[in-house]
């Protein structure tokens, strides 16, 4: 079977949803051949308090800390990235800007889910269909690639959450994401992580759209150009690798000929 050798996304149980030792998940990676590893928890916000998503600010010197120490003791079996998963906030910017420069960090990866306002969380989809989130959206994450901050954006399909179909406007959306990725250098990822939310089987609901969207892909297909990264979103141990899952995405990265990456560009 064909292999992917990396996985830059990958959560730790700072976030308070993800299971695992650093360490199990550095042996998973090893025991499938990969040559690299990257830590992107969900990124730790001075003032701002989330929990069950994304781990406390005091926590941030621990996190680097410990992957620090198993990056030198794994050295000469696999490279060991520490990194965050990161939304484009504004007010951020330098605190992002400063984790990179000071080399605290090696990267940072774009993972849109909500944005801050009135140090307030926002979710783009609260409000169920909603065009003018979806527009918010890409809006935010062009914001996010123009600062040149973020190695790649991690599941640029994630508003199809928020849709029950596909829509016009999304495939606008797709298509500003596609033009923008070209213009400032900034891959997309083809996620895993969405395949293992639990189905909605409601019959009385209409079930929402799931990441990664093959809508979406197939408009990424018609932009050779744009630059592709399969990304695990690994919160267990084992998802890091899964086979059946890279399988998939490879046959899909063959189906639309995506232009596939090995290696991120680090800050
Ligand atoms: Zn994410
Ligand atoms: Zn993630």
């Amino acid at each position: 079977m064909e292999k992917i050798d990396y996985c830059y996304h990958t959560h730790t149980t700072r976030c308070g949803h993800a299971y695992g030792s650093e360490e199990e998940y550095i042996q998973v990676a090893i025991n499938n051949g990969l040559k690299v590893i990257g830590f992107t928890d969900h990124v730790f916000l001075p003032g701002i308090s989330q929990p069950g998503m994304r781990g406390d600010y005091s926590l941030l010197d621990d996190y680097v800390n410990t992957i620090k120490g198993l990056k030198e003791k794994y050295k000469d079996q696999i490279e060991i990235l520490v990194g965050f998963e990161a939304e484009y906030l504004e007010q951020f910017v330098p605190y992002y800007k400063e984790l990179l420069d000071s080399k605290k960090i090696d990267y940072l990866i774009l993972g849109q889910h909500n944005y801050v306002k009135d140090n307030k969380i926002i979710w783009y989809n609260a409000n169920g269909e909603n065009n003018e989130f979806l527009h918010l959206y890409i809006t935010h994450i062009i914001e996010g690639m123009k600062t040149g901050l973020f190695s790649y954006i991690a599941h640029p399909d994630f508003f199809t959450h928020g849709l029950y179909e596909w829509s016009d406007e999304a495939s606008q959306a797709a298509r500003r994401l596609c033009e923008a990725s070209i213009k400032y250098d900034v891959p997309l990822e083809f996620n895993l992580g969405g395949f293992r939310y639990p189905y909605n089987d409601n019959p009385n609901r209409k079930a929402k759209l799931r990441y990664p969207n093959m809508d979406f892909w197939k408009i990424v297909s018609e932009y050779p150009d744009v630059k592709v990264f399969i990304g695990p979103d690994a919160h267990k141990p084992e998802t890091v690798s899964i086979d059946y899952e890279i399988e998939y995405a490879l046959s899909k990265v063959k189906e639309f000929n995506l232009n596939l990456q090995t290696r991120i560009k680090n800050h």
